[in-house]
């Protein structure tokens, strides 16, 4: 799929309280859970508190559940015996409401024991439905949310006499929050009951089996055909059946989707860590997302999703770039190369101030929403808050088909392919390849870019894949200088012009993943104050590549030279000033610069990924982190 298609929700959704976690569930004839656990497994980069499953068999309903990671439920669920059932549902936690520890674990049972539910979300107004059900006379045995959701939803079957379905209906329309829950029931054996607001949701369907996850990964090995529940809707599952209303108990035509994702693209194929391999990927990464849109040969650059909103881009007043972390990153190197080619002014957001300043925004406006999973909750909300004022919003997203997507008018995907190392990798340099061919197309079709540098920038942009192949043949030379910092405490990124968000992108991932605290900074503004850090003991990062701040670049080396610095510099290959200087280089091919960040940031990322692992660090889920933040 070449492009978003995706069309203006009607409902306005704001988003504000998504969380993590993953959610897990199958009905149908196969031994439910080992798919259960190898899902959650799957899912475990949204969230690794505690995990549970409950499960449903002749025996009746039962809950297991643990604090940490899947493989202590796992471990849990070996020790307890033998267990089989052909329904059951599963969660992997990211807490909101409670500390993590057996008890607050998902699934929760309701009082009478017949109904357990998973849930990722947050409920606004748990603490009013929790007073109303204690003076009921309801318990809690937990702290969470979703022990009061369940019960609320018990007490409304209660009393009114009607089925599970029709009690979680009435239900949501009294709860306030996100959430996407399974339900699974006691007295029906052949049923689960989903729903959604806010956090996803995909339906997998196989023969006469269903497979309900927070994203297709647990899914793909079993079924390709999809449904993406959409929010405000419920779906069940009855004896082989699929049915989808929304809370107005309107039935809805489940539209299924057809996914092209491989199975052996979420698993680790013979390296040590998922990061490892995605960064390895990125020659492939990178050619799949400009494979069909660009032919350098033949001067075609062709964005699907453009198409139909090229005229709203070409005459924006202004370009605005809302993300947060790695893809903000993605979204400064974008500032440069949009007023560098298309000679439009660019303002880049972190989505999380945007939403909250009353930023002045109009229909003239194109803003560029960048986001790897396509859920951010604070990237959600800036679109929502762009859109409500006018601007066209355009997506550039790697998981297909998920919120982001689904909410603006037109957009890119990255076609990077799953990313489970919760630090970004080939994520970033698709989203920039994304960014850079917006970046031409644009430059071109307003006049603001001559026909020959257009075509040669094509040219340099397609040659990148292998140029990135080269850059990863730095990787025992950077396990090397890394086992030399690996006991650093601090270390200072500088680069300047398009390798500044290099600069920022490599201090942050050392940071994410082997939690050495690291600054990246402009290298020029290193002498108005970081450079009082420099002393012997301090490991400073350049990023020297040939382009046109080299100069500068390497009179900013100078000084923290004579302050006695330790230097690690990428540079060109051929280098020989930097060369001179630094304690180490390391040299990737030469490339135009706007591109050098695709080439530049190769190193660094590998740089970060040996520190951790020789500070036995966990890299693909470093602590406290989720891949896909969907909590403001
Ligand atoms: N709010 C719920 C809790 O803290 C769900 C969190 C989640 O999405 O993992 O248990």
């Amino acid at each position: 799929m070449a492009q978003f298609l995706f069309l203006c929700l009607t409902k306005t959704n704001f988003y504000k309280f998504l969380v993590m976690c993953g959610i897990v569930a199958y009905v149908g004839q196969q031994d439910a859970l080992p798919i259960i656990i190898k899902g959650l497994k799957r899912l475990e980069y949204r969230g690794y508190d505690s995990a549970g499953v409950a499960l449903l068999d002749q025996r009746g309903l039962s809950i297991y559940k643990k604090k940490g990671k899947v493989a202590e439920l796992e471990k849990f669920l070996e020790e307890t015996g033998d267990i089989h059932a052909n329904v059951g549902i599963g969660h992997t936690r990211w807490a909101t409401h409670g500390e993590p520890n057996d008890v607050n674990a998902h699934p929760h049972y309701s009082s009478s024991e017949r109904f357990a539910m998973i849930h990722n979300g947050i409920i606004e107004n748990y603490e009013v439905l929790k007073k109303d059900l204690l003076q009921k006379g309801y318990t809690f045995q937990s702290e969470t949310d979703t022990e009061v959701f369940v019960k609320f939803i018990e007490d409304i079957y209660q009393h009114n006499g009607c089925s599970l379905e029709e009690a979680l209906r009435l239900a949501l329309h009294k709860v306030v929050g996100a959430y996407a829950i399974v339900l699974i029931n006691l007295e029906e054996p052949n049923t689960l009951i989903a729903a959604r607001k806010g956090s996803p949701l995909v339906i997998g369907v196989g023969e006469k089996e269903y497979f309900f996850a927070s994203d297709a990964t647990p899914i793909i090995e079993y079924t390709n055909k999809v449904v993406y529940l959409d929010d405000y809707e419920i779906a069940v599952v009855r004896n082989g059946e699929l049915q989808i209303k929304t809370i107005e108990n309107v039935e809805t035509n489940p539209y299924i989707n057809q996914l092209e994702m491989e199975l052996e693209a979420i698993e680790k194929g013979g390296y040590e860590h998922f990061m490892l391999k995605e960064i390895f990927e990125q020659p492939k990464s990178i050619a799949d997302c400009l494979r069909g849109r660009l032919d350098a040969k033949s001067g075609r650059l062709v964005l699907g999703g453009l198409r139909e909103y090229m005229n709203k881009f070409q005459n924006a007043e202004r370009i605005i770039i809302t993300a947060c972390g790695t893809s903000w990153h993605a979204g400064l190197v974008a500032e440069y190369l949009f007023e560098e080619f298309a000679r439009i002014p660019v303002e880049v957001e972190y989505a999380s101030e945007f939403r909250y300043r009353n930023p002045v925004i109009n229909e003239k406006d194109f803003v560029i929403a960048i986001s790897q999973s396509g859920e951010t909750a604070d990237t959600l909300a800036a679109i929502e808050l762009a859109k409500s004022r006018g601007a066209t919003i355009f997506g550039v997203c790697n998981v297909v088909g998920s919120s982001i997507p689904r909410t603006t008018h037109a957009g890119s995907y990255t076609h990077a392919g799953p990313e489970i190392g919760v630090a970004s990798t080939k994520a970033f340099t698709a989203q920039i390849s994304v960014l850079a061919m917006m970046a031409l197309k644009l430059g071109y079709q307003r006049g603001t870019l001559p026909e020959s540098t257009y075509i040669q920038l094509l040219h340099e942009l397609a040659a990148i894949p292998a140029k990135v192949e080269k850059a990863l043949q730095t990787n025992a030379l950077v396990e090397k200088i890394a086992a030399e910092y690996k006991d650093a405490r601090n270390m200072l990124y500088l680069g300047r012009g398009y390798n500044f968000p290099v600069a920022l992108e490599g201090a942050l991932k050392l940071k994410e993943i082997s939690y050495i605290h690291a600054e990246g900074y402009p290298a020029a503004e290193m002498k108005h104050g970081p450079i009082a850090l420099i002393d012997e003991e301090m490991p400073v990062i350049f990023i020297a590549t040939q382009d046109s701040s080299y100069e500068k670049v390497v009179s900013n080396i100078q000084e923290v030279k004579a302050r006695k610095g330790k230097i690690v510099a990428v540079v060109t290959e051929g280098d020989t000033q930097v060369k001179a200087l630094a304690d180490h280089v390391i040299e990737v091919p030469l490339t135009h610069e706007a591109f050098t960040p695709l080439l530049s940031v190769v190193p660094l990322q590998l740089f970060s990924y040996h520190i951790a692992v020789m500070r036995g660090c966990n890299v693909d889920q470093p602590r406290n982190l989720a891949k896909s933040v969907t909590v403001e």
